[in-house]
């Protein structure tokens, strides 16, 4: 214990110094203040009005947004996929987020098949091993689910790893519908529930057949292939099946509106059913698969994206609290890993790159534009995943105690998104020409100035983050 103290002290202790942030506009889920906010010892240590420190040096943030570190609870970082893997491990990955805004990541370690829960997270701890520029967890998901695999669901979560991931689709990962009630029955007792990917596999494999064999293999076919009603239709059974296993369960990436309607239904009905979405719903819609020349494959992802009209749905149900989270489903590849697929789209690896783009473009596009209230994407980018998955109050709110996870961001700054210079490991973005007005400014993880100027100038502080049991509270109506 000394041992890893002094280490400790020894890596940290030259910059330990204090940061005093004058007159900014403090940022909580419920609104805003002008307050200044002095940071000590890795942590805020105090939050006040005309607070002076003749030992802290004096940053002067007045007009800009203050922060709690924004968190994204939805990364793939060195993932295997398609025979091939992500572009981003966590050394790229996690300086990218950091880059972004994001002070936390949380991946996904996998069991697969034949392994143990304790034996997936080893590999995830190993992957996760190297330089690590913001701070990390797992989720784990079960991919074979067994009464060794039950018991070892309390061992996970006295790890700190204490929420799950459950796919209805992927033959590698799925369970059938009486283990996924299972699942959401032995988590609820353990206080605690997962997170699903919901998509109808059989349906899906069904129309993929079907347009191969007409011979449909462009990236167009991805979409034709996994419409919105077969994300509808599983999202739909897992509400029903937490309704019977009287369980918590979060819909992971919602894309649509059908998908949004099932979850308000259960809701309704009773069920304690929470939300993701991400950018990519956001901001993009399905025609970008169609773009000539094989582009529409830099935006193949599962489930695909959706219309414009899905858009506006979602971003209505963010603005009025019933998404919980705005997330990325980081999965990057690059170009050239996206040519595996140039005549076969089921070839084409899945996912896209976000961690760093997500808090600039939730705040220009959702803030800036009157989308949202400052206080709304804190909740969706910070607070929410912070409550939701067990770091609350340690990270997403600014108290005193809490981390000194901080992200500036001053709305007069533009910035145009672009591949030229972007920190993630892939050549292209799939924002590529937006310009953004309100962007990150400045990022301090635990204290430490790690980026200025929107400029990544620090690395590898990020450790591995233990975390506690949820919250469960849902508060919907908040502007
Ligand atoms: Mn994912």
């Amino acid at each position: 214990m000394f041992l890893i103290l002094g280490v400790f002290i020894l890596q940290n202790g030259d910059d330990r110094m204090k940061t005093l942030l004058k007159n900014g506009i403090l940022v909580s889920g419920k609104g805003t203040r002008t307050a200044d906010i002095l940071l000590a010892d890795g942590v805020i240590s105090k939050i006040g009005s005309d607070l002076t420190d003749a030992s802290a040096e004096e940053m002067d943030v007045s007009g800009k947004y203050i922060y709690p570190g924004f968190i994204d609870a939805h990364t793939h970082m060195g993932l295997h996929v398609a025979g091939t893997v992500t572009a981003d491990d966590f050394t790229t990955g996690t300086a990218a987020a950091l880059a972004g805004g994001t002070t936390m990541i949380i991946d996904f370690g996998t069991q697969y098949h034949g392994e143990s829960l304790a034996q997936g997270l080893n590999n995830w701890h190993a992957m996760a091993g190297g330089e690590n520029s913001c701070d990390y967890s797992f989720h784990m998901s079960i991919s074979e689910w067994t009464p060794s695999v039950k018991n070892e669901v309390a061992d996970m979560i006295e790890a700190g790893i204490t929420t799950f991931k459950l796919y209805m689709t992927y033959p590698a990962m799925m369970l059938d519908d009486g283990e996924i009630y299972e699942v959401l029955k032995t988590l609820k007792e353990a206080g605690t529930f997962a997170g699903v990917h919901c998509e109808n596999a059989a349906l899906i494999d069904a129309l993929i057949r079907e347009n191969k064999a007409g011979g449909f293999l462009t990236p167009a076919a991805h979409p034709a292939s996994r419409p919105d009603t077969m994300e509808a239709e599983a999202v739909h059974r897992l509400m029903v099946i937490a309704g019977e296993a009287k369980a918590p369960v979060m819909a992971v990436h919602t894309t649509n509106e059908k998908a949004l309607n099932e979850i308000i239904a259960a809701r309704k009905a009773g069920v304690n059913a929470f939300a993701e979405t991400c950018p990519q719903y956001l901001f993009l819609d399905r025609s970008l698969y169609e773009l000539p020349d094989f582009e529409g494959a830099r935006y193949v992802c599962a489930p695909p994206l959706r219309t414009k009209k899905d858009q506006e749905v979602l971003w209505k149900a963010v603005k009025a609290g019933v998404i919980d989270t705005v997330s990325t489903d980081h999965c990057s590849f690059t170009l050239k890993q996206k040519e595996l697929g140039r005549n076969d789209f089921t070839k084409i690896p899945g996912g896209l790159p976000g961690v760093e783009t997500r808090g600039n473009l939730i705040f220009s596009e959702g803030v800036g534009k009157g989308r949202i209230s400052p206080a709304c994407a804190c909740r969706i980018l910070s607070e929410n995943p912070a409550r939701l998955y067990g770091l609350y109050p340690k990270k997403g709110v600014l108290a005193e105690g809490s981390d000194a996870d901080i992200t500036v961001i001053d709305p007069e700054k533009e910035k145009l998104l672009t591949k030229d210079g972007q920190v993630t490991n892939v050549d292209y973005n799939p924002y590529e020409g937006m310009k953004l007005k309100g962007a990150v400014e400045k990022v301090f993880l635990r204290g430490d100035l790690c980026v200025e100027d929107g400029k990544l100038i620090r690395r590898g502080l990020g450790r591995f983050i233990k975390r506690g049991l949820p919250d469960y509270r849902h508060e919907e109506g908040l502007a």
